[in-house]
Formats: structure tokens, sequence, C-alpha cells
């Protein structure tokens, strides 16, 4: 089977190629994709006896939305969807003044395990596949009825530990013929697999890498991100280092505010002295609140935002959208399981 939404439109042609069919059937498949259809019979310029093939040997998986909430206060929509297999995964569209971003899932839950974070508490269940994770951006831009013009990976799951399916899906949507967003509309974020980002290094797009530090100093850290246990903030930061030289990208560091945890004053006079050298820019993200967890939002934010401004960080607090829905990660998921079991 051709999982046939996860390859490239040269891909499609030169399949369509070795299967006989003429170049502009290629086109018109291609065309009903993005339109969303949910199955070859929809294509209805298409020969029947060529929409009867395509069902035995493509694969066609659009999700369904499983469970909808639209933000009151900002417009944000949180969408569930049920992958065809009938797991779930979260999106989120938020609307920013500087365009719609959607933030899509690449796992279905994530076996990274950080402490703060609903996505991880069931482990991993699967990876995604590209066509899976471009349809989280397909149907929102189709229910919604909005132009989506950004996109971050920072939903459901680790991006750097789905690999090749991540670089195939952001292939798919910066092509031309597809949803052509630029790369310098994409965020990946990633709690710090080393390995990974010195391979992502390699490829030099022009997306921006957002790394999840949480904290300055190896014993928090570990605390709160098993990830680090093996490898400290000192290799992750030298790798990240690396990163920008062969990039030229700076990258953007996420530090969730924990109450008694990571929000003292000389855990942010250690982190300014840990980005010095390389430009950088956090984003500190009022923690959410997660019901199975203790841990809670730090009370000190705008202090902890000075300290470092007072040191030449570049510093900005992540605005909260969707607070009257779960529009944080992992939640409406959380919800949905503990409703259905
Ligand atoms: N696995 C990736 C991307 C997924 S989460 C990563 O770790 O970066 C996107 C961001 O939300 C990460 O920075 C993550 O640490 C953060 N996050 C997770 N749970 C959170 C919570 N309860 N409150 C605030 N931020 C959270």
């Amino acid at each position: 089977m051709v999982d046939i939404k996860s390859i490239t439109p040269e891909e499609l042609a030169g399949w369509f190629k070795e299967l006989g069919e003429p170049a502009f059937r290629a086109k018109q498949v291609f065309q009903w994709l993005y339109r969303g259809v949910a199955s070859f019979e929809e294509m209805t310029n298409l020969p029947k006896s060529l929409r009867q093939k395509l069902t035995e040997i493509a694969l066609l998986t659009p999700p369904a939305v499983a469970r909808k909430q639209v933000s009151q206060e900002d417009g944000t929509i949180k969408y569930l969807w049920r992958l065809s297999d009938g797991n779930c995964v979260e999106s989120v569209l938020m609307r920013y003044r500087h365009g719609n971003t959607v933030c899509i899932s690449c796992q279905v839950g994530c076996r990274m395990g950080c402490a703060f974070c609903a996505s991880t508490i069931a482990g991993k269940v699967r990876d995604l596949s590209p066509a899976e994770m471009l349809d989280q951006v397909l149907f929102t831009q189709i229910d919604s009825g909005t132009a989506v013009s950004n996109i971050v990976l920072m939903g459901i799951g680790e991006p750097l530990d789905n690999f090749d399916t991540v670089l195939r899906f952001l292939t798919l949507v910066n092509h031309p013929d597809g949803l052509n967003i630029g790369m310098r509309h994409i965020s990946l974020s990633t709690c710090g697999l080393v390995e990974q980002i010195d391979k992502l290094a390699q490829h030099g797009l022009q997306l921006t890498l957002s790394v999840s530090l949480h904290a300055p100093d190896d014993e928090t850290r570990s605390k709160i991100m098993p990830v680090n246990r093996s490898v400290g903030v000192e290799k992750l930061l030298e790798t990240c280092r690396r990163y920008f030289e062969k990039t030229g990208r700076r990258i953007s560091y996420e530090y969730a505010m924990i109450d008694g945890v990571n929000d003292a004053g000389w855990q942010a006079d250690l982190l300014a002295r840990r980005l010095r050298g390389a430009p950088a820019h956090v984003n500190l993200i009022p923690l959410n609140e997660v019901e199975e967890s203790p841990l809670k939002p730090s009370r000190r934010v705008a202090d902890f935002q000075k300290r470092l401004e007072g040191q030449g960080v570049t510093v900005t607090v992540r605005r909260k959208l969707g607070g009257d829905i779960d529009a944080s990660c992992g939640q409406l998921r959380r919800k949905a399981m503990r409703e259905e079991t």
C-alpha cells in the first residue's frame, strides 16, 4: 500500500507513471487530496476503474473531528482528531496578529516523561505518519475556514524522536504545490535530543528550533526532564551553539515557570550566564496545571523576566490563549481518555 498523502508531488507523478497512467491524472489526484477528500471514490473526474484500483493499492487516512472546543475569549480552537486506527491526537489553532498558527502533534503520546506534561502520562503509543501530520494542518484549515500561515510542532510527542517523518512532513508543507508554508514560518520544539539536533543542523533548514530547557542546572532539569539524566545542560547548550553556527538561526529556549522548582533568582542568574556567547531568546511559559501532577504555576514570572533582562537576555512571556478550553498540550486527549475508560 502506498500512503498517498505521505509522498511528494514528484513521487506521486513518478508512481503514476509506473502505473501507466497519464501525468494529468496525478495532478487531479493531488488536487483532490488537498481538498480533503476522505476516499478515492470522491475523486469524480477519475475513471471508475482508476478509483477502484487506487482504493486497492493506496492508503488514505483522513482524521475525523472527535472533539472540538472553541474559546469564547480569543477564538482559539482545539481539535481532538480521531485517526484511522482509533487513536487520538490534538491540534490547536491560535489567532495572532502576525497570522494564524496551528500547533500540531507528531506522535500518539510521548515517551520523554517530562514531569509537568500531560502528553507523556500514558507513554507513547506510536509515531504519526507524514500524512497524519499534514492532515492536522489541512483539516484545521478546512474545518475552521481559516488559512494557516504558521506551524508549530509543539503538540503531543517529541518531533526529533520521529525524525524522518517530521523531515518529510516539513518537505510536504513547504512544497510550493502543497500548502507552501515557508520554513521561517515553522517552529520545531524539542526536549533536547542532542544527536538529532546535530542531524537536523546538517539539513540547514530555516525553521526556528525551540529547545525546552526549563532549568539551567542539572539537578533540577534531571528531576523534571528524564532526558537530562543522560545528557546534561552543558552538553545540550554546546549542541545548540553548534546548531546556530551551522544554520545561522537563533535558538529559542522554552522555560515553563514552576513554583518553587525553577523560578529562583540564582536560576535566572545561572541561565543568563549559560546562554551567553550565542544569540538566544528565552520564552517564559506560565505553567499549565495538569490534573495528574502536583506542580503549580510560578508566582515569580515577572521577577524572573526582569532578572534575565537585567543581564542582557532577550525574554518574552508566552501569552495564554484558550484559557477557557483545554487548549494546552495533551489535556484534551487526557480528558477524553479518562472519560472513555
Ligand atoms: N516534545 C517537544 C514538544 C512538545 S511540548 C518538547 O519537549 O519541546 C511543547 C512545549 O510545551 C514544550 O516546551 C513543553 O515542555 C511545554 N509544556 C509541556 N507541558 C506543559 C505545561 N503543563 N505547562 C507549560 N508548558 C508545558
